[in-house]
């Protein structure tokens, strides 16, 4: 937005657990035949780790590419996480996991790191991260917004995607970005901030319109004196006075920044 009020990103990118953990009672509810068969694999080796290590077992099989075994104890349980790769382990394996659990975790084991080596190939990449697109706020829809203004000013010519960004809450700001774009991933993100209910519409379509003269005029204006990028070239500064609600949405900032920066 205004000189002064731009500043690093406050935002982080939404971010999923990709390795969500496979509930043996959810596996076992497919009613899927390899499901069924890696359920009772499961069950054998949660048994297994049990009579070796004399301890109360819950086994949960996970595809974490970066903690392939753990174990915490949980009141009575102790709940022993493995990459499934464990579940064609043999019987000299699983004697080492359970000293493996046994000594807390703390000793490396020559057997382990073999077998892990041998199954190396068994642990998947790590999924692409995906940004996961919201537009329909509590109070405010960013696409509906985005189409208007992209009939109206752009004659549509605009490709950027939109979302609300997630923000990384501060206890004190000093400034605050109500938007940005990305260029490279074509990506408008709009500060969550704005979807309050005392934040006009007129003011989010505002700053929606600025990141899409962004996006318009592209991110690599450079001076023709010192070769320098600039942000915000003139050519911008022109066209955002041509926003019909410019100066009632400047003058709605000016009054509630402040209030805006609570968030
Ligand atoms: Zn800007």
């Amino acid at each position: 937005m205004k000189n002064g009020r731009q500043l690093d990103l406050a935002f982080e990118l939404p971010e999923d657990d990709p390795y969500a953990l496979l509930d043996p009672a959810v596996a076992q509810a497919i009613s899927d035949p390899i499901a069924e068969i890696e359920e009772s694999q499961r069950r054998n080796l949660e048994l297994a780790l049990k009579k070796l290590t004399g301890l109360n077992i819950s086994l949960i099989l996970t595809d974490n590419a970066s903690r392939l075994i753990s174990a915490k104890k949980n009141g009575f349980f102790y709940v022993v996480r493995l990459h499934h790769m464990f579940l064609g382990a043999d019987p000299k394996v699983a004697g080492e996991l359970a000293r493996f659990i046994v000594d807390g975790n703390k000793k490396s084991s020559m057997i382990l790191d073999n077998f892990i080596k041998e199954h190396r190939d068994e642990i998947a990449p790590p999924p692409p991260r995906k940004q996961r697109i919201s537009t329909k706020g509590e109070f405010h829809d960013l696409q509906e917004m985005f189409d208007y203004i992209n009939s109206r000013y752009f004659k549509n010519t605009i490709e950027a995607k939109i979302t609300w960004g997630n923000v990384v809450r501060r206890r004190k700001r000093q400034k605050m970005q109500m938007g940005s774009y990305n260029a490279s991933q074509k990506m408008i993100r709009i500060h969550p901030a704005l979807d309050q209910y005392f934040v006009p519409s007129y003011y989010v379509s505002f700053v929606i319109y600025h990141e899409m003269l962004h996006a318009h005029f592209g991110v690599d204006n450079r001076s023709a004196i010192t070769g320098r990028r600039i942000i915000h070239p003139a050519k911008l500064e022109f066209a955002e006075k041509e926003f019909a609600d410019y100066e009632k949405a400047h003058a709605w900032e000016e009054k509630n920044i402040a209030r805006l920066m609570r968030y």
